[in-house]
């Protein structure tokens, strides 16, 4: 059983409630959208995964791809992840490795505080299959307007209602042309399973700094509305992004 991996390393977990918080990332290659504002490369089988030696140094070593799960493992565990908050699982789209998950996800958590999931939500099949081995969910819902992806909403739906056995949020990227239509489906979507964090993120792209492509009243106006229908609505910008962190 092995995965194709991008990079390995420690940072800080740069969006949503628990920006901040030091993680191992794991990011896996591939995923099964292709959104407008994506910033990971989208080849599902790199050649060499890059892995950092010691945390936050960013001394990256290459690694041949596929790795194997006990490769994985005995690379995190040099990362020392009980000094980490939790370990997460990002893309791409981890949840296209579900199988590799239910196997390496066992072993990680004996070796770590917590598993975190980064999805794009819309794969409720392979979440239900690791649901029971992850501790937090960050899930994407996507804009059509922002993302240039048809809408999802029926796949967003399946995927919230499984996620939310779980610790869970839901997030959007939004930008300019946002509209407030948008936002108050993804409301009424959220608040329609339950009392889940909606955070609304600024997009940035890449050669913006992490400027946020969207005005500040604009932001307040879409917040406003997400809240008349969910207790809980936080604007969050990437902050590694401004710290110019991985
Ligand atoms: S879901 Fe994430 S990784 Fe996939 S294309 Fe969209 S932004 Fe990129």
């Amino acid at each position: 059983m092995s995965a194709f991996l991008v990079e390995i390393f420690s940072s800080i977990q740069g969006e949503g409630p628990l920006v901040g918080c030091r993680q191992i990332f794991l990011r896996f290659a591939g995923c099964n959208l292709r959104c407008a504002y994506c910033d990971t490369p989208n080849d599902p089988h790199p050649p060499h995964c890059r892995s950092e030696c010691m945390p936050g140094k960013r001394d990256f070593i290459l690694l041949p791809n596929p790795l194997t799960v006990s490769r994985l493992i005995s690379v995190v565990e040099k990362l020392n992840p009980f000094s980490h908050h939790s370990i997460s699982l990002t893309g791409g789209e981890p949840l296209l490795y579900s199988e590799f998950l239910c196997k390496a996800i066992p072993l990680l958590k004996t070796a770590c505080r917590g598993i975190y999931l980064e999805t794009n939500g819309t794969l409720p099949d392979e979440l239900s299959r690791v649901l029971h081995l992850v501790d937090f969910i960050a899930m994407d819902v996507k804009l059509p307007g922002v993302s240039g992806l048809p809408p999802l909403w029926r796949e967003h739906e399946k995927f919230l209602s499984v996620a939310s056995k779980k610790r869970v949020f839901v997030k959007i990227v939004v930008d300019r042309q946002t509209t407030i239509a948008e936002v108050t489906q993804t409301a009424r979507l959220v608040a329609g399973i339950g009392d889940i964090l909606l955070v609304i993120q600024p997009v940035t792209y890449e050669n913006e700094s992490g400027r946020p492509g969207v005005s500040a009243p604009q932001l307040l106006t879409l917040q406003e509305h997400a809240l008349s229908y969910l207790s809980r609505v936080r604007v969050i910008p990437r902050v590694h992004k401004m710290l110019d962190l991985l």
